[in-house]
């Protein structure tokens, strides 16, 4: 056994789930320390800079999900283990896209619990993302922001500039989820004048445009992302 392999920061709202999971991960030689909440573990992040988060999903103070895309967000990129409830499909895909590194469904084995974390340790942290590129080439479609041109099979699509703004915003974040006042905020400067329909607007234009090259999703409930994958290839 390890003497140390660092601190796993846990954050569970049932006591003993949180103890079971500190007992399994200390006597495979990890430090922790337990947030009961979400709001609480957030802090801890910064102040403890642990390893890794193994991250309930339902969470009083800040969901699970909410919390790994606000990390993301802050340019954190601390492995996350995401522990969510059997049938929780949804919170699980969404964890992924917001950035989680894994999932752990619950109930878990002691031992598929320590196997996840090691795992995401090994992978290590996902580089932080640099500058964005002044060209997306995405499939069939590219995007030049110098330029301001958007091709689809190399042939030019007229794009205004927030159209523009708001697809390279996306791209920029490729695999990322943005609810509406998010972008408002990112892409039109504020959201707190504005109709959050006029996301719809721009993003049903985009599509229009761009047709199946578009590589814009909807996530029910949250709001808009682009794939990481070509579409309509
Ligand atoms: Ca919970």
């Amino acid at each position: 056994m390890n003497a140390h392999k660092g601190l796993v920061l846990i954050v569970e709202d049932d006591a003993n789930i949180a103890a079971l999971q500190r007992l399994y991960l200390e006597r495979d030689g990890y430090r922790t320390e337990i947030a009961e909440d979400g709001t609480a573990g957030f802090a801890a992040v910064a102040r403890s800079a642990p390893v890794a988060v193994v991250l309930d999903v339902g969470l009083p103070g800040m969901d699970g999900v909410t919390f790994c895309r606000r990390l993301r967000e802050r340019g954190d990129w601390t492995p996350v283990l995401l522990v969510t409830a059997r049938g929780d499909e949804a919170d699980r895909i969404l964890g992924l896209e917001l950035g989680a590194d894994d999932y752990l469904t619950k109930p878990f084995s002691p031992g598929e619990l320590v196997a996840r974390v090691n795992a995401v340790l090994r992978r290590g942290p996902r580089p932080a993302p640099g500058p964005a590129p002044a060209v997306h080439a995405l499939g069939r479609l590219r995007v030049d922001r110098g330029r301001h041109t958007v091709h689809v099979d190399g042939l030019p699509v007229e794009f205004t500039a927030l159209e523009l703004a708001l697809l390279a915003h996306l791209l920029d974040h490729r695999g990322q989820v943005f609810s509406r006042a998010q972008l408002l905020d990112r892409v039109w400067g504020d959201s707190a004048h504005r109709d959050q329909r006029v996301v719809d607007v721009y993003v049903s234009q985009i599509r229009a445009k761009l047709g199946t090259a578009s590589p814009i999703r909807t996530v029910r409930g949250v709001g808009y992302g682009a794939s990481a994958e070509a579409a309509g290839a």
